[in-house]
């Protein structure tokens, strides 16, 4: 059997009538950048998450540096967040030029551990920046918490998380603000860049808003020094029709990784937990092995492709070398990036695909396998 990694092709299959019908739409009326679909996906987007405003972006990484600029994030100050994460997290950080400041992960979620952040807190602390990493919330509760008592903004990257909820709130709820990517491969995934910034706070809403275009109120009266980050009326259309779909690709997506956890239960593999409290809407289905290396290679020759999320944390990353946190820095937040392995998963694929898949890593993760595939001797 084939798997593969994922497949945007067999979804496009079933949204083509649609998609073709809201292009032709968007070039009859001209509205190539932002527009009447761009302002309805955003009052809908907004509705699903649960918030008074979102703001229509080219990306989720314009919409961290947004956000982070909303809150008032200057160069000099400190952001706190994870190394175990795509690098736009860190980049948008930079962008301000305020400084990363990473804290370790708690393994058990793969997410920032929040009994870390208060030793890593300054004077010069501003943002706490938590990452719902592969579609699982944070622990919200105690990160509002701890900024609250010290007078910090929470913005979060709720990049993966589209619909994930923690302890019956919507993820990009909690924070001052949120940033959401539409890249193609999200969970809601636009057909070419895309983004938003989500938030409760009409002011910054409208600062967002300025920013996007250019810093102006009215057209070509500029307040400030802004960016081109609007959003195209195509991906609007798109990602209208896609949102409309979201609920069951999300539920989909959930009863796959259940079947997944269940069948994984006896391998050698070391699963992360959920919350029970909370959704967590499996971006990725991330597993932990040791020799990763040679189980992804054995799984690939069994016709199963998988992905690495990340390989290296953003603290051992060239461009961020600088800030001076060597190896051993973050432990398990390194040892998270040596073992993880991002297994196939996707709203189209099947029970049978997800039941091969399973039988393969159970087989290629025994220890007699794993120790003949890299040529080693039994110790
Ligand atoms: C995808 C992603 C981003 C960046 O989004 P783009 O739309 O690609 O700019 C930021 N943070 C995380 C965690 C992501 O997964």
């Amino acid at each position: 059997m084939k798997v593969p990694y994922f497949d945007l092709k067999a979804q496009y299959t079933g949204l083509r009538d649609d998609v073709l019908r809201a292009v032709d739409r968007v070039c009859q009326n001209t509205s190539f950048i932002l527009g009447d679909e761009v302002a309805h996906f955003e009052e809908e987007f907004a509705a699903y998450c649960g918030v008074a405003h979102c703001v229509a972006l080219n990306s989720g990484t314009s919409a961290l540096h947004l956000a982070l600029l909303g809150a008032g994030v200057q160069p000099g100050d400190e952001v706190i967040t994870t190394a175990n994460t795509f690098i736009a997290t860190a980049e948008a950080i930079s962008y301000t030029g305020a400084r990363p400041v990473f804290v370790d992960i708690d393994p058990r979620s793969a997410n920032i551990d929040p009994d870390r952040i208060e030793e890593a807190i300054t004077r010069r602390t501003k943002v706490i920046l938590p990452v719902h990493l592969y579609g699982r919330p944070a622990s919200l509760n105690p990160i509002m918490d701890i900024a609250r008592r010290h007078g910090l903004t929470v913005i979060e990257d709720a990049c993966q998380a589209h619909g994930a909820a923690y302890r019956g709130g919507h993820a990009g709820s909690f924070g001052r603000a949120a940033a959401f990517s539409f890249y193609p491969g999200k969970n809601l995934g636009a057909y070419g860049e895309g983004g938003a910034l989500t938030t409760n706070d009409p002011q910054l809403a409208q600062f967002a808003r300025a920013l996007r275009d250019h810093g102006q109120s009215e057209r070509y009266f500029h307040d400030f020094i802004g960016y081109n980050y609007r959003m195209d009326g195509f991906q609007g259309a798109v990602l209208r029709i896609k949102l409309g779909r979201l609920h069951e690709w999300t539920a989909k997506r959930q009863d796959l990784a259940q079947l997944y956890r269940s069948l994984l239960g006896g391998a050698r593999v070391d699963l992360p937990q959920d919350d029970p409290l909370s959704d967590c809407v499996y971006h990725l289905f991330v597993v932990y092995v040791d020799d990763r290396d040679t189980v992804r290679r054995e799984l690939e020759t069994r016709g199963v492709q998988t992905a690495i999320h990340y390989p290296r944390p953003i603290h051992l990353q060239k461009p961020y070398a600088a800030l001076g946190y060597g190896p051993g820095s973050f432990p398990y937040t390194e040892r998270a990036c040596e073992r993880c392995i991002s297994l196939p998963l996707f709203p189209e694929m099947t029970a049978e695909q997800v039941r091969y898949v399973a039988e393969m890593l159970a087989e290629v993760t025994e220890p007699a396998c794993v120790a003949l595939a890299s040529g080693c001797a039994f110790s």
